[in-house]
């Protein structure tokens, strides 16, 4: 999953963005800039599942539809694309014969929706698809902070937090208030440790009668589930780290462990050790040149980001640091996605080879 913005700005943005697709989309200008769309795109994607009801979903963006995620493939298919597996893109895109444009399908954190409403639609379009699967949320032993925190401001005006500074009141009893104090929790995952920050997080929800591990159970698919999706010929399991934690946050010895046991999980699940690797959170700041170093270290195919762009023929030299484009919850159109594999809306966004160094 990637960042969470919360704020009106953002929310302002997001019709600027919308304007924008629509102008973009109106305009057909991908047809006249055909070489904006590259070699085609990484696609990510979160949980698939039926709408929500209108209440606080500061995830929203992280969900989208069954039937968007069939528009999505149509719109793929219908743009030429031909639909790989994530983790043959670097032999694919290292012939020089083969000139095609490609599209591969990923889907974060392993989610049990997944099974019930994206498997299906993949196998209708015969489409492969990567699901990255982090092995503490399997094993019931690490908790989807993002989640909580939901949970956690669903229908309660205030909790008692404590952040480090002793205990708090924080008021959630207006969607702005809910927005902030969402934008905070968040913030600090991010800023403090951030095995402490989910412990946290977990003791408020705790103590307002949430449990954050029936969070997991009701979310993820166990490996029971998995196993038995491993059945399934067009799909193929990632690793997605142990808990799910800012790998360029942690030490070199946690950094091998996150990396070598969600690997050692997955093969002892889905019975091959994975090929492709899905940094947690995907950002620059999420993924040093050290993190990047110990992935081709640990012998994947290829890596991916969250850093948004189509795939060039350069990026055959950086498999481990490969861009994705998310199809954003709050973006459910089949015309958006038909703009965003134009490659139009990343037409000057950076291209230098190690974007993600720090
Ligand atoms: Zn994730």
């Amino acid at each position: 999953m990637s960042a969470w913005k919360t704020s009106a700005t953002y929310l302002a943005k997001q019709g600027l963005i919308r304007a924008g697709m629509e102008a973009v989309a109106l305009s057909r200008a991908g047809r006249l800039l055909p070489q904006a769309a590259g070699r085609g795109m990484i696609l990510t994607l979160h949980h698939v599942r039926p709408e929500q009801g209108p209440r606080f979903l500061p995830n929203a963006h992280l969900s989208v539809t069954p039937r968007f995620l069939a528009q999505a493939v149509e719109a793929a298919l219908e743009a030429g694309l031909t639909p790989v597996q994530l983790h043959d893109l670097p032999r694919l895109l290292a012939d020089p014969q083969d000139s095609r444009r490609f599209v591969a399908f990923t889907l974060d954190d392993g989610y049990r929706d997944n099974i019930e409403h994206a498997a299906p639609v993949f196998r209708r379009f015969a489409v492969p698809y990567t699901i990255f699967i982090t092995r503490g949320f399997i094993e019931r032993t690490r908790t989807i902070w993002w989640e909580t925190a939901e949970a956690l401001l669903t229908g309660i005006s205030s909790f008692t937090f404590d952040s480090g500074a002793g205990p708090e009141r924080v008021s959630s009893a207006t969607p702005v208030e809910r927005h902030h104090a969402f934008a905070r929790l968040a913030g600090l995952v991010h800023a403090i440790d951030e095995d402490e920050a989910v412990a946290r997080i977990d003791e408020a929800a705790r103590d307002n009668g949430i449990d954050p591990v029936g969070i997991v159970n009701d979310l993820v698919m166990t490996a029971d589930e998995l196993r038995a999706l491993s059945a399934d010929p067009l799909f193929r399991a990632g690793a997605h780290t142990l808990t799910h934690v800012n790998l360029a946050r942690v030490d070199e010895a946690r950094l091998a462990r996150e990396i070598g046991q969600s690997a050692e999980a997955v093969a002892g699940w889905c019975g091959y050790r994975p090929e492709s690797f899905c940094y947690p959170y995907g950002t620059r700041e999420a993924v040093s040149t050290k993190t990047q170093a110990a992935v081709v270290e640990a012998g994947f195919a290829c890596a991916v980001t969250t850093r948004p762009g189509v795939l060039r023929p350069r990026d055959r030299g950086a498999p481990a640091l490969f861009p994705r484009v998310s199809l954003n919850g709050h973006y459910q159109k089949k015309r958006y996605v038909e703009v965003l594999l134009s490659g139009i809306p990343f037409i000057g966004s950076s291209r230098s080879s190690a974007p993600f160094s720090q």
